[in-house]
């Protein structure tokens, strides 16, 4: 007998009827005056353009539209509603992101935290909601059965101090803090609410599998390359994404602590490799980025998990406390996911970098990263190992 499969819904609508035809939501705005509000709101459309294939037209005679106005506040209803429904980008709605969170209802999302297996990722404090507003939290039933994964730092996530009657204290919290930071964030779509809309709206577009790993998938844009988690790139998600000149890369834990300086600013990817079965341990000594209570620009992100595609835990703000990846509260080492000798445990670090920035990152290997090279592989050597472990493994699947 095999265990119950465990069904897993992400946060958008199920009912098809709430999805626009032919990739394609028509528009217009209310107000054709203000030209810093229209850039704001071609800011959060470009946003999902860049990504996916939906598109977004101005409304000639189509039935059914957006419009966008300057109401009381930021909000909109979940799909299409049929006929003209607006979404309301107010006084204090300013920022891409925000304007791209309101797009996401209206392409079709509920807010991530509304998803059935929210329990499982984050505590509500009910006594920090404002009486009134606790129907902004409930979970919802109707919504769609996929693989796609929790993402903490899905832009439909609420921050950690949504509708909370004091200010000090905290309406969500994580249950695994160190996921505190992540959630929030309203810079930018995440590569989850991204392959969620790809999903509903663009799943027919590739004909040709590509057997991307990691959690990639055919990018709707171009077909011949997979569309991978942050951090990860090459055709099929299979090695490290390309960093800024300076930094990133590949690094091999071993026996005794190694140290990792770097203050370059750009987008650093490094990924540290294990043998099978060992983990990798991790401290951050000192950080220095801008504090913010949801990390969205200049951070360092952490993941530690099998599954890249979620957002890792971000750290902003300065040096967090040893505690927080020390031994004791470590996660269980990710499974690695393909069989055989010398599988590859990964773990990887992005930082997004400003001025003034200094990370120290200490990294703890672990013994004989690759017995057959005695210890000694260099990075290019391991970098072609893990490509045909990669390689082997696809082929293989674990019963
Ligand atoms: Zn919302």
């Amino acid at each position: 007998m095999g265990r119950p499969k465990r069904v897993k819904r992400n946060a958008a609508a199920d009912s098809v009827k709430l999805r626009w035809p032919n990739r394609t939501i028509p528009f217009e705005f209310k107000d054709t005056k203000d030209a810093k509000w229209i850039t704001l709101l071609r800011d959060g459309m470009a946003k999902w353009t860049r990504e996916t294939c939906l598109r977004f037209v101005p409304r000639t005679t189509q039935k059914d539209y957006v419009t966008f106005f300057r109401g009381g506040g930021c909000y909109s209803s979940v799909g299409r509603t049929g006929g003209k429904q607006y979404i309301s980008i107010g006084y204090g709605c300013e920022g891409g992101g925000i304007v791209a969170h309101e797009l996401g209802h209206a392409i079709g999302f509920w807010h991530e935290q509304s998803r059935p297996d929210r329990d499982e990722y984050i505590n509500l404090n009910n006594d920090n909601i404002i009486k009134g507003t606790y129907g902004n939290f409930e979970k919802r039933t109707d919504l769609e059965r996929t693989d796609i994964p929790y993402d903490f730092g899905s832009v439909m996530h609420y921050g950690p101090q949504a509708f909370t009657n004091n200010w000090n204290y905290v309406t969500i919290e994580t249950k695994d803090h160190r996921f505190q930071h992540t959630i929030g964030q309203r810079a930018d779509i995440s590569f989850i609410d991204v392959k969620h809309a790809n999903h509903l709206y663009c799943n027919d577009i590739c004909k040709m599998r590509l057997h991307c790993l990691n959690g990639g998938y055919e990018n709707p844009l171009d077909c011949s390359r997979c569309k991978c988690p942050p951090g990860l790139g090459g055709i099929r998600c299979e090695r490290i994404a390309t960093s800024t000149p300076g930094c990133g890369g590949d690094l091999i834990a071993t026996a005794t602590w190694s140290v990792l300086n770097s203050a370059r600013v750009g987008k650093c990817y490094w990924r540290l490799l294990a043998p099978y079965g060992q983990r990798v341990r991790f401290e951050i000594t000192d950080a220095d980025y801008k504090c913010d209570s949801s990390c969205a620009e200049n951070y360092l992100e952490i993941k530690h998990q099998r599954d890249m595609q979620q957002t890792g835990f971000r750290q902003c703000c300065n040096a967090v406390p040893d505690t927080l990846l020390s031994k004791p509260t470590f996660p269980k080492p990710p499974l690695a996911n393909w069989e055989g000798q010398g599988g590859l445990n990964g773990l990887l670090g992005q930082e997004t970098g400003i001025d003034n920035t200094f990370e120290n990152y200490v990294v703890k290997e672990l013994p004989n990263v690759l017995r057959s090279t005695g210890g000694r592989a260099d990075i290019s050597s391991l970098f072609t190992l893990v490509d045909s472990l990669l390689r082997a493994g696809s082929g293989k699947k674990k019963k």
